[in-house]
C-alpha cells in the first residue's frame, strides 16, 4: 500500500513530512554544503549526484513543514513571587493605613493597632490569595484541556501528511486534502 499524490498520482516523490522535518532539523545545523541526497524510511541520506534536493532545501522545507501549532503549556497558577508581593501589599498596605488613621484620630496606641492589624491583613490576604489561585488554576486548566484536544487533533493530522516534492504539495492520504507547505495541514 504505497501512498500516492492526490495531485500527479506518483508516488515517487512522496516523502512523509515527519520525516523531512527530522532529517532537515538534524542536518541544518551541521551541514552547510549543498549535498544532495534522497530519503529513504522518512530519513535524509546524502548520495552525491542521486537527487536534486539539497540539504538547505530540506533545511527550508522543513521549516515550511514544521507543525504550525505548538503543544500547549500545562497549567499554571499564580507565581510565588507574585503571590509574596500580592500578600506583602496588602498586610503592609493595609497595616499602614490603618496605623495613619489610628495616628490621626488619636485613637489608642497607633502601634500596638496597627501590629494587630497586620496580623489580620496578613491572614485575610494569605486566605484571598489560596482562593484566587485555586479559581486561576481551575481556568488555566480547562484553557489548557481545550488548547490540547485542538493540538492533538492537529498533531494526528500533520504525523500522517506527506510531502510530494514534484507538485510542492502537502497532502492527507487519509482524506486527500492537499495545500502548499506551511498552510497545510
Ligand atoms: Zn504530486
Amino acid at each position: 500500500m504505497n501512498v500516492v499524490c492526490p495531485l500527479c498520482g506518483s508516488e515517487e516523490h512522496v516523502y512523509k513530512i515527519s520525516g523531512i522535518v527530522s532529517s532537515g532539523t538534524s542536518q541544518g545545523n551541521s551541514t552547510s554544503t549543498t549535498t544532495a541526497g534522497t530519503f529513504a524510511n522518512g530519513h535524509f541520506i546524502p548520495t552525491v549526484g542521486v537527487s536534486n534536493i539539497s540539504t538547505i532545501q530540506i533545511t527550508t522545507l522543513a521549516q515550511k513543514l514544521y507543525p504550525r501549532l505548538t503543544a500547549p503549556e500545562s497549567p499554571k497558577g499564580l507565581g510565588l513571587f507574585t503571590i509574596l508581593i500580592i500578600i506583602i501589599l496588602l498586610t503592609f498596605g493595609g497595616g499602614f493605613v490603618i496605623f495613619d488613621r489610628a495616628v490621626k484620630l488619636r485613637i489608642g496606641n497607633p502601634f500596638v493597632i496597627g501590629f494587630i492589624a497586620v496580623l489580620i491583613l496578613f491572614a485575610i490576604s494569605v486566605y484571598l490569595v489560596k482562593k484566587m489561585n485555586v479559581s486561576i488554576k481551575r481556568n488555566s486548566i480547562s484553557r489548557y484541556q481545550n488548547e490540547k484536544k485542538i493540538f492533538d487533533e492537529y498533531i494526528k493530522v500533520w504525523l500522517r501528511c506527506y510531502y510530494c516534492q514534484k507538485d510542492d504539495i502537502v497532502f492527507d492520504p487519509q482524506t486527500g486534502e492537499y495545500g502548499h507547505p506551511g498552510m497545510f495541514p
